[in-house]
């Protein structure tokens, strides 16, 4: 994603940038892993999406927000005048509202989904001790038939070693220290980004966006 596309010269902007360098290594890590171990998700599962809300912090929101203005800025608007509220299923389940039923990735921001979305699946976590440790989704597929392994059978068992995501996360925290604690659910955190980025851009000399739609918020209905 080109960030300079439509933001102004800023700090955002900068910050982006470097976002996008670690998504980046995280999507090139995360591939690595995936093609020597041969772990994969089930074709078209989106389970992970369907039951869970990522904690998200405000670059990542940001990163969002600034994929959304530039590739619907429509869907931009819409969102800040209506609002955005976790999905919840007839079973009980609750889920990110940025899922599709019915696309390839299910996914409707992939391109850029926050770091969570990017490794859950494929990333190794530090246990108690400090060792990191690996375990395939329930749901996945093995190439090997190896589901999980620990500290130095990582390698042996996969061929590479899985991304730590806390090493990740640390990095994702360094780009901007200050909101590094203002983690927030995904809803939450992407109204306030959208608000900011499309006010960034109404910043611009040519504002890309024209200013945007005429846009009310959804009136409930009376009786
Ligand atoms: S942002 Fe995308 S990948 Fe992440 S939970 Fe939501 S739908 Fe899933």
């Amino acid at each position: 994603m080109d960030t300079t596309s439509i933001l102004p010269p800023s700090l955002l902007a900068e910050r982006l940038e470097s976002l996008a360098y670690l998504y980046h290594r995280a999507d090139a890590a995360v591939a690595a892993f995936t093609e020597a171990s041969g772990i994969s998700c089930p074709f078209g599962c989106g389970s992970c999406c369907e039951g869970f809300v990522p904690d998200i912090l405000p670059l990542e929101a940001s990163y969002v927000a600034v994929y959304l203005a530039a590739a619907d800025p429509g869907r931009a608007y819409s969102l800040v005048a209506n609002g955005l509220e976790p999905r919840v299923y007839e079973d009980g389940r609750v889920g990110c509202p940025l899922y599709a039923d019915d696309t390839p990735y299910h996914c409707t921001v992939y391109e850029a989904r926050p770091l969570i979305c990017r490794m859950f699946a494929f990333s190794a976590v530090r246990d108690k001790r400090g060792v990191p440790v690996f375990s395939a989704c329930k749901l996945a597929t093995s190439g090997s038939g190896v589901r999980s392994a620990t500290g130095t059978e990582l390698l042996d068992s996969f061929g590479v070693e899985p991304p730590l995501m806390a090493d990740m996360g640390t990095e994702l925290a360094s780009i901007d220290p200050d909101s590094a604690g203002e983690r927030k659910a995904l809803p939450e955190a992407l109204l306030e980004a959208l608000s900011r980025v499309l006010f960034l851009v109404g910043m611009r000399d040519d504002d890309p966006l024209g200013g945007g739609p005429t846009i009310r918020p959804t009136m409930p209905r009376a009786g």
